[in-house]
């Protein structure tokens, strides 16, 4: 008798995209079993949530918390007539309380696998020919499993230097950077990507002296040109010293330092620092993800090759999340992880790409969704801009937040929105207007007759439509 089981759907990983990709089957009446891979800092225990929980969204979060709240007590407090002395930061209390967050959602998700009765396996899932898959598990007891459909969601891992091994000491990538026990006195940051800005900006916030090296000669080119810009001068202001155009060549550790040497684009520079973060980018995750004849290919850059429909050409295997093209966002692989649950089930699962939003949760935080004016120019399509500023927003003068502005871009000849940019307080937040608008296939008019109550931040959005056709009320058009 065969001791091999047999689940309508077997999920490869156990990250945003995974989970919940196998909790949407689940509600479908999928019999699911998800196999995952990561192991909890305490013990190397079971650690459903992937990157994202364990060493990424989540925990940078709870450490960006903290080192605001430091700042501000330090530095923002003085202007509201409140003073503290002796304001001190206690790194391992800072850390343990974002470690007791981590755990409080591992737990949330295998809670929420038992109420759906979502079969979890802790160990490496290698996709074999024929949708059959070998776990070997982390308690030392291996399993084989077939299913009819699976989905490959193994997620990424940070790139690194050929000459900048991690050490997870002076030289580390995001999971190391998340758990200094001690604020260093210098930090150097190679790659002004998300994660070199938001982890520059914890620990900057704290204290240390940070240094940014990004090759590119623009700053966030991803984002729209204004926002940029106006993020660099705050950014600046703040004390991260940030060098563009400056490529790395060498990194050696000297005692406790580390050597950096990099090329300005005139002559060799060097920097010496106490520790060394390298966030120049990440690869798919797929080391012993796929055995010999599974049939699944990978693309020149190493990602699992999929189809718009996260279909990987193999009968009954699909592709989610960091592991397949597109944005490295935890929402993006969530989204996708539903559609393709859904689209197993028969149902319409589908992912707007077009309107995935990105963030990045810096001081003043950055936000977009669709395209940036230099896209659409490319493109060739006629658009109209409406920008207004946070300066002239009532609340955000209220909160000491006046860095900022938002951009709405619309078609010059159909009025609907093409796209919103946003750098300023809590736009994380504000950017769901834009989404809601352009999912609904908006128009600024729209969101220039929609009633935003006052005085609230989102007023800027209401502003900024309105000034798409020159009537902003509290700005000169
Ligand atoms: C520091 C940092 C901050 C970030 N902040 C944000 C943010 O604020 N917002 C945002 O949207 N995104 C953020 N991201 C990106 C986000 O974490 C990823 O986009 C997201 O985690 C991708 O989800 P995923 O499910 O595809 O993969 P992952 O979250 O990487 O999960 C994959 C899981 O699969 C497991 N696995 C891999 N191979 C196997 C195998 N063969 N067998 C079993 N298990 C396997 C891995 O151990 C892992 O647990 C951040 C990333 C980092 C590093």
């Amino acid at each position: 008798m065969s001791d091999t089981q047999h689940f309508d759907l077997i999920v490869i990983g156990g990250g945003p995209g995974g989970y919940v990709a196998a909790i949407r089957a689940a509600q479908l009446g999928m019999k699911v079993a998800c196999i995952d891979a990561f192991k909890s800092k305490d013990g190397g225990k079971p650690a459903l949530g992937g990157t994202c929980l364990n060493v990424g969204c989540i925990p940078s979060k709870a450490l960006l918390d903290s080192s605001r709240q430091f700042h501000n007590l330090t530095h923002g407090f003085a202007d509201h007539g409140i003073s503290a002395s002796d304001a001190k930061i206690d790194v391992g209390r800072m850390v343990a309380r974002k470690d007791r967050i981590v755990k409080q959602f591992n737990g949330g998700v295998a809670a929420l696998f038992k109420a759906n009765k979502v079969t979890a396996f802790h160990g490496v899932g290698t996709l074999h020919a024929g949708r059959k898959v070998s776990v070997k598990g982390h308690d030392g007891k291996d399993a084989t499993l077939t299913a009819t459909n699976v989905i490959l969601a193994s997620g990424s891992v940070s790139i690194e230097l050929p000459f900048a091994k991690f050490d997870g000491k002076r030289i580390v990538d995001n999971v190391g950077v998340l758990d200094f026990d001690a604020v260093p006195r210098r930090l150097g940051v190679i790659g002004a990507g998300v994660i070199g800005l938001e982890m520059g900006s914890v620990w900057g916030r704290l204290g240390a002296e940070v240094t940014i090296l990004e090759a590119l000669p623009d700053f966030l080119a991803a984002a729209d040109a204004d926002v940029a810009k106006l993020a660099l001068r705050e950014f600046k202001k703040q004390g991260l010293e940030i060098k563009l155009g400056c490529k790395v060549s060498n990194v050696e550790v000297k005692g406790d330092e580390v050597h950096v040497t990099y090329s300005d684009g005139k002559a060799d520079q060097s920097l010496v620092v106490d520790r060394l973060l390298v966030s120049v980018g990440r690869r798919a995750a797929t080391a012993g993800l796929l055995a010999e004849g599974s049939g699944v290919k990978l693309t020149q850059r190493g990602f699992i090759e999929v189809d718009d429909h996260c279909h990987t050409g193999v009968d009954g295997v699909w592709a989610i999340g960091d592991c397949v093209r597109g944005p490295m966002l935890a929402h993006k692989a969530s989204e996708e992880g539903i559609a393709v649950a859904e689209r197993i089930a028969g149902l319409p699962g589908h992912v707007d790409f077009n309107t995935v939003p990105w963030v990045i949760y810096t001081e003043p935080e950055i936000a977009w969704v669709g395209k940036t004016e230099r896209e659409l120019k490319d493109a060739g399509v006629p658009y109209k801009v409406g920008t207004f500023p946070f300066a002239a927003i009532g609340r955000a003068v209220a909160m000491n937040e006046t860095a900022g502005m938002v951009k709405v871009i619309a078609h010059a000849d159909t009025d609907r929105i093409l796209g919103m940019h946003l750098v300023g307080a809590n736009v994380s937040e504000l950017v769901h207007e834009g989404v809601v608008a352009m999912e609904f296939k908006g128009s600024a008019e729209d969101l220039a007759r929609i009633c935003h109550a006052h005085p609230t931040l989102s007023e800027a959005v209401h502003e900024a439509a309105l000034a798409v056709d020159k009537r902003a009320i509290h700005k000169a058009n």
